[in-house]
C-alpha cells in the first residue's frame, strides 16, 4: 500500500520507528502529486523546495530525540485563505493572484512549531463563496472518486487532496458547511469547530461572524490529534475563546449507551434524495444499536436558515471585500484615469461573478432602504435558531443530520442556477448561524460510487463527544478509501 494512503497516527508511527525519513516521506507525497493533481486540480501552488527543506528539519528533531512533537514531519497542506509568510494566498481570486502575505495565520504557525509540513495550497471556490469548488480562477476541483463530478465547495481542494491521499491532512474554512460538505462528497472526516474555538488570526475574511478554520482528515483520530495543536486562544483574534485546553484524541470509541441524539424533522425534508436518506437512516440505526437513544424533535426556524444565511454571509462580504480597492495590496488596474475609476476597474476585473453577486447582494441588504427587512430580520431569524438548538441540547446530546440532500453532482450541472446552488445548503448553514460544532463523517456511498456523510451537531465545545460519536460510525461504516 502507498505509504501516502495511510492515516496521520500510522504515518506518525512509521517517522517514529524509523520506517522511514520525513524527507524520504516528502518525496512520495510529491510524486503522488505530480501524478494525480493534474486530473483533480487540487493544488494550486505546490511548494518542494520549503518542504524537503521542512522535512529535513523535522528529521533532525527527531534525530535528536528530545521532545519530538507528534506531528513531527507529518505532511500537510492548507486551504488557500490561509495564510502563509512569503508564500501566495490567493483566495483563488484574481484580486490575489500574486499576494504573498508578511505574516502566517497563526494556526499555521502553530502546525509549524508542531513539527508539520506544508506540502502546498489548495483550490477553493474564490473566497470560499460556494458549494462546488468551481468559481476559481485556477478551474474546478475535480472529485478524486470520479473527475467528472465536482468536490463540493468551498474546502474542495482540502477534501480533494485528502481523498486522493495528496496529503496527510488539510485545514480548510467553514462559513456555512464548506469544510463539512466537500468532505461529505469526498468521503473524508470534516469539523468545523465551535466559534471561537480555533483563531482565524490570518484567514481572509468571507462573513467574519459565521467561519471558522477546521480540519479534514482520513479519519476520526486523526482530527482529533489535529484539534490537539490549532486550538486555543489567540490574543490576535478579539473573537477567539479563553478556556482550559483538551485531549481530543483520548477515550475515542467508548461506549455511547444513553447518549441521546435528535432527529430535527425539518433536517430531512422532501429535498433529501431518497438514496442518502436511506444511507443515513441506516447508520443511525446502527448507532442505536450501540446504545444511543435517538427522538424526533422539530426545529422549526432552520426552514428560513438558508435565507437569513446567505443574507448574513453576503451583507459581511460586501464589507469585508470593500478593502480590495486597488489601492493598498490586490490587483490593480494600470490604465485608470482617477481615483473612482480605479476602484471601479481594479475591482471588475479582480473579482469574479459570484463574488460580485455576494457583495451586491450584501450591499442591497445593507442599505438604508432595505436594512430592516433584510439584514436585521436575518439577523432576528438568528437569534431563535440559536435559541432553538439551546433549548434542543437542554434535552438531547447531539442532533444529527445529512450534510447536503445529495451526493456530488456534476461539474458545470448547476453553475447557471445559483439559486439551486444555494439551497444545496440547506443542513449545514444553520451550525453556523449559531456557532455550533459540527462534524462530517463518511457513511456510504449512492449506486453512482460516490460517498455519502452524515452530520454531527453538538452544543458549545462538544468536539470530543461529537468526535466519539463519530469514531463509532466510522468503526461500523469503516473508512471509504479510493481504490
Ligand atoms: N456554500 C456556502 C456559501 O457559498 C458556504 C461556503 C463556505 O462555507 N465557505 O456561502
Amino acid at each position: 500500500m502507498s505509504i501516502c494512503k495511510k492515516t496521520v497516527t500510522e504515518t506518525a508511527e512509521l517517522l517514529r520507528t524509523r520506517k522511514i525519513s520525513a524527507d524520504e516521506l516528502v518525496k512520495e507525497y510529491f510524486d503522488e502529486i505530480k501524478k494525480k493533481n493534474p486530473d483533480i486540480n487540487a493544488y494550486v501552488t505546490i511548494c518542494e523546495d520549503e518542504a524537503i527543506k521542512a522535512a529535513e528539519a523535522a528529521q533532525k528533531i527527531m534525530d535528536s530525540n528530545n521532545d519530538v512533537p507528534y506531528l513531527c514531519g507529518i505532511p500537510m497542506t492548507l486551504k488557500d485563505n490561509i495564510c502563509t509568510k512569503n508564500i501566495k494566498t490567493t483566495c483563488a481570486s484574481k484580486m490575489l493572484e500574486d499576494f504573498l502575505p508578511p505574516y502566517s495565520a497563526t494556526v499555521y504557525k502553530k502546525l509549524l512549531d508542531s513539527g508539520t509540513v506544508l506540502l502546498g495550497k489548495l483550490n477553493m471556490d474564490e473566497f470560499a463563496m460556494g458549494n462546488s469548488s468551481e468559481h476559481s480562477i485556477f478551474g474546478a476541483v475535480h472529485n478524486p472518486w470520479n473527475t467528472a463530478f465536482v468536490a463540493g465547495g468551498s474546502s474542495g481542494g482540502s477534501a480533494a487532496s485528502v481523498a486522493s491521499n495528496l496529503a496527510a491532512f488539510a485545514l480548510g474554512s467553514d462559513t456555512g458547511g464548506g469544510i463539512r460538505q466537500p468532505a461529505s462528497f469526498c468521503g473524508v472526516v470534516g469539523l468545523k469547530p465551535t466559534y471561537g474555538l480555533v483563531s482565524r488570526y490570518g484567514l481572509i475574511a468571507f462573513a467574519s461572524s459565521l467561519e471558522q478554520i477546521g480540519i479534514i482528515s482520513k479519519d476520526i483520530t486523526d482530527c482529533g490529534i489535529i484539534m490537539n495543536v490549532i486550538t486555543g486562544h489567540d490574543p490576535m483574534d478579539s473573537t477567539s475563546i479563553k478556556r482550559p485546553a483538551e485531549d481530543y484524541s483520548e477515550g475515542l470509541g467508548k461506549n455511547i449507551d444513553g447518549i441521546k441524539i435528535a432527529l430535527p424533522k425539518e433536517l430531512f425534508g422532501s429535498e433529501l434524495e431518497k438514496e442518502v436518506g436511506n444511507v443515513i437512516n441506516d447508520t443511525l440505526k446502527r448507532l442505536e444499536s450501540r446504545g444511543a437513544v435517538l427522538s424526533d424533535c422539530s426545529l422549526p426556524t432552520i426552514e428560513n436558515a438558508i435565507h437569513a444565511y446567505y443574507i448574513i454571509s453576503s451583507s459581511e462580504a460586501s464589507s469585508n471585500l470593500a478593502r480590495y480597492d486597488g489601492i493598498r495590496y490586490g490587483h490593480r488596474n494600470e490604465r485608470a484615469e482617477n481615483i473612482s475609476d480605479l476602484y471601479r476597474k481594479s475591482r471588475t476585473e479582480g473579482f469574479g461573478q459570484e463574488t460580485k453577486r455576494r457583495i451586491l447582494l450584501g450591499t442591497y441588504a445593507l442599505s438604508a432602504e432595505h436594512q430592516d427587512e433584510l439584514y436585521k430580520k436575518a439577523l432576528k431569524v438568528r437569534n431563535i435558531i440559536t435559541r432553538e438548538f439551546r433549548n434542543a441540547f437542554d434535552e438531547y446530546d447531539i442532533i444529527a443530520a445529512p450534510v447536503s440532500p445529495v451526493t456530488a453532482f456534476k461539474l458545470q450541472e448547476n453553475l447557471n442556477n445559483p439559486l439551486k446552488m444555494y439551497l444545496k445548503d440547506v443542513y449545514t448553514v444553520a451550525a453556523n448561524l449559531a456557532g455550533l460544532p459540527a462534524v462530517s463523517i463518511p457513511c456510504g456511498k449512492d449506486k453512482k460510487g460516490l460517498p455519502i456523510g452524515i452530520q454531527l451537531i453538538g452544543k458549545p465545545f462538544s468536539e470530543k463527544l461529537l468526535l466519539n460519536v463519530g469514531k463509532q460510525i466510522e468503526m461500523e461504516a469503516g473508512r471509504l478509501e479510493i481504490i
